[in-house]
């Protein structure tokens, strides 16, 4: 089907199928197997009749190639206590098991170090510093424990508080494995913040009882007339002919079916990261279904995070597509935004003129731009002209066909928040430049948004104190008709009522 690693229980084929020789023949399969230790089966029976030292040494003569210590998983219903043993637990069963796996007959096997903690992301955070010390002695990939249970009640955002918790935590090269998390709602968030390796049985789980996955969320196969997918099971049956199989291959053509559509996530998002695109995809995602939504939001409270290890301009990537307000967060808007305007202090050109973005066309806009000065008798050579546009931001004119100003698709629409946003910015600029530039914005009566935005950022200049003085330059841009030969005319120009100095 295209997955090149398989994870199976090292806890179940000692118990059940009591092989001793190599996994890999075992299973006729040659690419990576992983090899969980039990540790879910505690999580669901409560303990098991094996310890961390027998299943670890287990691990190492069936040779696996990823194995995990046996963990204690924390449940989220637990108190903090709990929580805190079964970290602890975990962590001491790590320095424990560190004595054989660095043995000659198990260091092959890249071995996998569990925290634990559940909810309480405090003790996440704890036994994720204490575990980094241990992880140099012998481990090779960090794993954060037992989302299932949040995931099986939807609650999204606290697995993503688990989850910065860990990774912001551990070093940032070292590999993450999230335990049990193969939702495909899920999957793109935990990317986000770094996740890079998962594992999860709901494919079975959901097919036994009866649950479809789709990418946008899980359906019983009752409620399903149509099958939302082309996978080769949704190709060839209907969901009517599914129901009527006997159940033992209903189940088999409904994992299938889910496993299908985990791996085509997983595509999707790997290609949204190599377009560049991964943020828009996110925003996407985000509307799909509440819990989607809770994710999103949950990803918002580590922005900082995010853009520390965004590279926003990588070669080949395509256009940004804003899509929705929350494009404004989208790296690749927010890191050239901040970059911007924490240059602005050292314009050393005396006239400022802050001029709308009204058109895609490169020749069109340095028209503009120019009829523009021109009609307020400013020279080029001592004016710096700034482009302002929503979400974008504010962009110095020589900046405006370079990547991402020259390389963006707007499809929002424009509202209040997105306006205010936007005045706010242009707010802050005026504050950074220095205090005795003039200051000019052009706007253009026939835009709405515009007549917003002047109104909103006079009333802020002259809430504020600061020594300033704006001219306010109200166009007639005869938008639409504009051929970039006439000329946008003046309609007013005036100062805005604080500081005035006529110039
Ligand atoms: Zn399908």
């Amino acid at each position: 089907m295209g997955f090149k690693g398989i994870i199976t229980n090292a806890y179940l084929l000692k118990k059940n199928v009591g092989i001793y020789d190599d996994v890999h023949e075992y299973l006729k399969f040659n690419g990576v197997i992983m090899t969980d230790s039990g540790a879910y089966q505690i999580l669901k029976y409560g303990k098991i009749d094996v310890s961390n030292e027998e299943i670890v040494k287990y691990q190492c003569k069936i040779k696996t190639d990823i194995g995990v210590i046996l963990d204690i998983p924390t449940p989220y219903t637990v108190t903090y206590d709990e929580a805190f043993s079964s970290a602890l637990e975990t962590y001491n069963r790590a320095q424990k098991a560190l004595e054989i796996i660095t043995t000659n007959q198990c260091q092959e096997i890249l071995w996998v170090l569990p925290i634990q903690g559940g909810v309480y992301v405090d003790v996440v955070k704890e036994f994720a510093q204490k575990s980094v010390e241990l992880f140099y002695n012998g481990f090779s990939i960090f794993a954060l424990g037992s989302p299932t249970t949040l995931l099986e009640q939807y609650l999204f955002d606290k697995v993503i508080d688990m989850i910065f918790a860990a990774r912001s935590t551990i070093p940032f090269s070292a590999p993450l494995h999230l335990f049990g998390a193969g939702h495909p709602l899920l999957i793109p968030f935990a990317v986000a913040l770094g996740v890079d390796l998962f594992d999860s049985a709901s494919y079975i789980l959901y097919a036994k009882d009866d649950r479809y996955i789709s990418r946008k969320g899980t359906y019983r196969l009752s409620e399903l007339e149509y099958f939302p997918c082309s996978c080769p099971i949704c190709s060839k049956h209907s969901p009517k002919e599914l129901l009527e199989m006997p159940k033992d291959e209903r189940i088999k053509h409904l994992s299938k079916h889910n496993l299908y559509v985990i791996r085509e996530e997983v595509n999707e998002v790997k290609q949204a990261i190599k377009e560049g695109r991964f943020w828009e995809y996110l925003e996407i995602k985000a509307y799909l279904h509440p819990a989607t939504k809770s994710a999103f939001k949950a990803l918002l409270k580590y922005l900082e995070y995010l853009y520390k290890h965004t590279s926003y301009s990588k070669p080949g990537v395509k256009a940004v597509l804003l899509i929705s307000h929350y494009s404004v967060y989208n790296p690749r808007v927010q890191i050239p935004r901040r970059k911007i305007l924490s240059k602005i202090h050292m314009c050393n050109k005396s006239n400022i003129v802050f001029i709308p973005y009204v058109y895609k066309d490169k020749i069109l806009l340095n028209n503009f731009i120019g009829s523009v000065l021109k009609q307020m008798n400013e020279e080029l050579d001592f004016t710096k002209v700034y482009v302002y546009y929503p979400i974008i931001g504010v962009v110095p004119q020589e900046l405006l066909f370079v990547f991402p100003y020259s390389q963006f698709e707007f499809g929002v629409e424009i509202t209040d928040e997105i306006i205010e946003d936007l005045a706010y910015l242009i707010f802050e600029s005026i504050l950074l430049l220095k205090k005795d530039s003039f200051i000019a914005i052009a706007w253009c009566v026939e835009a709405p948004w515009q007549q917003k935005l002047i109104s909103k950022l006079i009333r802020s200049l002259s809430a504020s104190k600061v020594q300033r003085s704006v001219k306010i330059i109200t166009l007639q841009c005869n938008l639409g008709s504009y051929n970039g030969k006439s000329v946008p005319n003046i309609i007013s120009s005036a100062f805005t009522n604080c500081n005035f100095i006529t110039k």
